[in-house]
């Protein structure tokens, strides 16, 4: 197989950097993307292996910041073949009471931030991307969240965010498609990252865990594997769909 373009956010760590590492592995360039993580990036571009890896960065909540990331990234990789939408947004692991606790400024400033990196960011880069996998087709995988199907009780605008996601993955599967761009969405559950550092600590982490009859989270490297496959040239068909990976969590209660 031919060595494709990839254009990975949030690639410095977690998720994102176990995908970059699974493109690499698979003799793809990859375009590791940061917002403020410039020695992270580096880092791993230099430790991936092979050669022609670039970093890139923008802070996804800036659609000009975007636009001009997505165009270095094709600028310096030759073009664009694959884009992973994995950056996203959480906030504070504990937050309090989200509607009666929250202030009116506290909340708005909340679903800004969210929604503006984890849906309009991953939009926006999605329309960037799509000009440039135009004329040689091409992937986008989103990654989304389990608080898609099911709502982020705590956190309102995590879910929506995400489920906008899931829809905007949809849309996009059938708007691009004769085009020969794929539009794929992966939906992990706890995932064992910075994001959910607190949320994994005792006595929580516990019941987090048990939430899976494997008694466990997810390892980024189980997240990656399926975006890897999902952005492979093999998966036209998978063009989308939305892979629930969530370890039989909800299956048994
Ligand atoms: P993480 O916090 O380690 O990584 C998130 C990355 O996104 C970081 O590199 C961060 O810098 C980047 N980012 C955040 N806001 C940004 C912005 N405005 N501009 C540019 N970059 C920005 O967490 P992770 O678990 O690796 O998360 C990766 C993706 O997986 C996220 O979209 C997250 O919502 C999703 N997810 C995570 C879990 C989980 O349990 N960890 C579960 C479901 C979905």
């Amino acid at each position: 197989m031919t060595s494709r373009a990839v254009l990975v956010t949030g690639a410095s760590r977690g998720i994102g950097r176990a995908v970059a590492e699974a493109f690499a592995a698979g003799g793809d360039r990859v375009a590791v993307h940061h917002r403020d993580s410039a020695d992270l990036a580096e880092r791993l571009r230099a430790e991936l292996p092979g050669d022609g890896h670039v970093v890139v960065q923008a802070d996804l909540a800036d659609p000009d910041a975007v636009r001009a990331m997505v165009d270095r990234a094709a600028d310096l990789l030759g073009g664009l073949d694959v884009l992973v939408n994995n950056a996203g947004v959480f906030g504070p692991a504990d937050p309090p009471h989200p509607v009666f606790e929250t202030g009116y400024d506290q909340w708005r400033q909340r679903w800004r931030e969210i929604v503006d990196t984890n849906l309009l960011g991953a939009a926006n880069a999605a329309w960037c991307a799509a000009q440039h996998m135009r004329d040689r087709g091409g992937r986008i995988v989103n990654v989304s969240s389990r608080g898609a199907f099911r709502g982020e009780p705590a956190n309102p605008a995590y879910g929506a965010s995400k489920a906008g996601l899931n829809s905007m993955g949809q849309s996009l599967a059938v708007a691009l498609a004769p085009y020969g761009i794929a539009v794929a969405t992966v939906a992990p559950g706890f995932v064992a990252t910075d994001m959910t550092n607190e949320h994994l600590k005792a006595p929580r982490g516990a019941a987090v865990r048990a939430q899976s009859p494997f008694n466990r989270v997810a390892e980024p490297t189980e997240i990656a594997a399926a975006v890897h496959w999902l952005a492979s040239p093999e998966a036209e068909w998978a063009s989308g769909t939305i892979v629930d990976l969530n370890g039989a969590s909800y299956l048994r209660s």
